[in-house]
């Protein structure tokens, strides 16, 4: 009887571990070949609740009971949020923390980054030269005006954008820059960045900030292809420093019921593999150093980040909300 109970419990015990549960920021479809790579390689589940707000609230209000192991997301400001949230775990394991160079991970290896894309200038390219946009600081010169579209103001992507000019400048300048930035807007902020490329082949602007990977999905849409061509990536820098980059990044929550399933998991993604999978999937930057980068993006210019580090950048960012709307950049 007890032999036959424990054959059950071995029997059951594997079955139900089998399994890793994500909370999920991540656009839903796109990732799905990168879980189906390592569900085929390890049999794990990979059990996925996708939501753009909230899933932090949802972390705290279920606490210990949480179903979630992991949770990714994109944008710094959101990995901040999740550490001062205090619903991750310190993570332990070498593969994944040497994995990933020290300014795209927590201090503390609460969450590690796992993939980079450029905040940069899509330019048009028959009506812009190589060479003609340089710096971030120079779109608020006068030569521009009239022929700069951009998303709202209030957009995470410009929000962290203008966090990182305060971080460079300080207020008074980043204030006195939207106001130039606003003045050479072709119209005012609408629609998203595959907008903006839309509006640049259709002649309503001449450059326009978007960030990289919209034109790497264009380019594999056949309804958007044609557009995505009319534009030429430039990548500005700050004066003296490199090009503005967000990223993704994963942590395992404090209760996580998976926690073997999901250092696996954290594993794969930072493999080679891994990488390769996710960098193409969304044509982002894989972080791994030697992972290979999505076809659609090897023509691309080199991308060197900006050297302040993004956690510093973040800590501006509700600075940078109030000067848009002293500025009333969306109006
Ligand atoms: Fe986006």
């Amino acid at each position: 009887m007890l032999r036959a109970l424990l054959l059950a419990t071995c029997l059951a015990t594997p079955a139900l571990a089998e399994d890793v549960n994500i909370y999920s920021y991540n656009q839903s479809e796109r990732m799905q070949p990168l879980f189906d790579a390592f569900t085929a390689q390890t049999g794990i589940k990979v059990n996925i609740v996708y939501s753009d707000t909230g899933l932090i609230n949802r972390l705290i209000a279920e606490g210990a009971r949480s179903p979630a192991d992991l949770v990714m997301t994109v944008d710094i400001s959101r990995l901040a949020e999740l550490k001062a949230a205090n619903v991750l775990q310190s993570l332990t394991d070498p593969a994944l923390i040497d994995a990933i160079p020290a300014q795209f991970r927590d201090a503390d290896n609460l969450w590690i980054g796992l993939t980079m894309r450029g905040r940069v200038i899509y330019a048009a390219k028959d009506r812009v030269a190589p060479g003609e946009v340089t710096t971030y600081e120079d779109l608020a010169d006068p030569k521009w005006q009239g022929r700069l579209c951009t998303r709202s103001g209030l957009a995470d992507y410009n929000l962290a954008l203008t966090a990182a000019m305060i971080a460079h400048h300080g207020e008074a300048y980043t204030k006195t820059w939207l106001e130039g930035v606003k003045a050479n807007l072709a119209r005012k902020p609408e629609g998203n960045d595959t907008s903006q490329a839309k509006a640049i082949a259709a002649g309503q602007c001449d450059i326009a900030l978007g960030n990289t990977y919209y034109i790497g999905q264009m380019m594999e849409d056949p309804e958007l292809k044609a557009d995505a061509e009319a534009v030429r990536l430039d990548f500005p820098v700050f004066e003296g420093s490199g090009t503005h980059v967000n990223i993704s990044g994963i942590g395992m929550t404090k209760s996580a019921p998976h926690p073997e399933n999901a250092v696996k998991l954290m594993e794969f993604l930072v493999s080679p593999e891994g990488q390769a999978i996710y960098g193409s999937v969304n044509a982002e930057y894989p972080l791994v150093a030697g992972a290979e980068i999505s076809p659609v993006m090897q023509g691309w210019p080199a991308l060197t980040p900006d050297t302040i580090p993004l956690l510093d950048i973040a800590t501006y960012r509700a600075d940078a909300l109030r000067l848009m709307e002293e500025v009333n950049f969306d109006g």
